[in-house]
């Protein structure tokens, strides 16, 4: 399995795509994209960053600069962003990033069986409104599960979900029990490498038969150009994840 997923945190994301589309376009390549649903909370990180100099190192600003302000002047829901209709018009896959991004990557670790599913309910709820049919696949925030998670999921019906990073699809087993819906992992963060480390990884990873990288409209596109065309090279003409689970 030879994919590319991009997730959509952001409003910012949302107003990006074009970029992304164009690129993946030159490259005869359908994406799976994963929206989430919920207020764009990113400006909430913020706090995670009291020292300026923390902030302005590596990526961070570059990565969530941006979106921290836009998010806090719109005050707006993610999937309300009318670029999303693009996805779909050229082509590519779209599902449903959980519920809140940033309550849900803060917050999940102690999050009961109900509450998760009362946040997956609500996106799915909110995904079906937007884009006018019910998700098909799933992908938490932030690859943030705990315990009960996979068994909450399970009762959903996805036809896969991208929980993890990892090497290859598989089903959790909850105390030997396997469980029903497909985890097809990521196998790179593309961005958090430099350009030759994950240039190596990923033709690795595709010599092997299963890569999967990420990345965001937002900031891979715009500030790892390079990368990114040398990236999609390795993988065009890839389909969906979904059309190949
Ligand atoms: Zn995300």
């Amino acid at each position: 399995m030879i994919g590319v997923r991009v997730d959509i945190d952001t409003v910012r994301d949302a107003r990006m795509l074009p970029t992304t589309l164009e690129l993946l376009e030159s490259h005869g390549i359908r994406a799976s994209f994963f929206v989430t649903t919920g207020l764009d909370e990113t400006y909430r990180n913020f706090r995670h960053y009291l020292n300026p100099m923390k902030f302005m190192a590596g990526n961070t600003l570059r990565r969530y600069g941006f979106s921290m302000f836009s998010g806090l002047l719109t005050r707006k829901d993610v999937q309300s962003s009318k670029e999303l209709n693009m996805i779909l018009e050229h082509g590519h896959e779209l599902g449903l990033h959980g519920y809140n991004h940033y309550e849900w990557m803060n917050h999940l670790d102690n999050k009961s069986r109900e509450e998760i599913s009362c946040w997956i309910s609500k996106g799915c709820e909110l995904f079906e409104k937007a884009f006018g049919y019910y998700p098909e696949c799933f992908a938490a925030p932030g690859f943030k599960t705990n315990a009960v998670f996979p068994e909450v999921l399970d009762g959903f019906g996805f036809r896969y979900s991208s929980d993890f990073m990892g090497v290859k699809p598989f089903y959790p087993d909850l105390f030997g029990i396997k469980l029903r819906t497909r985890q097809v992992p990521v196998s790179l963060a593309i961005g958090e490498h430099n350009d030759h480390e994950a240039l190596k990884l990923l033709r690795e990873q595709v010599a092997s038969g299963y890569a999967v990288f990420y990345f965001h409209p937002s900031f891979e596109p715009l500030f790892r150009k390079s990368l990114m065309e040398n990236a999609l090279c390795c993988i065009s003409g890839a389909i969906p994840l979904g059309e190949q689970v």
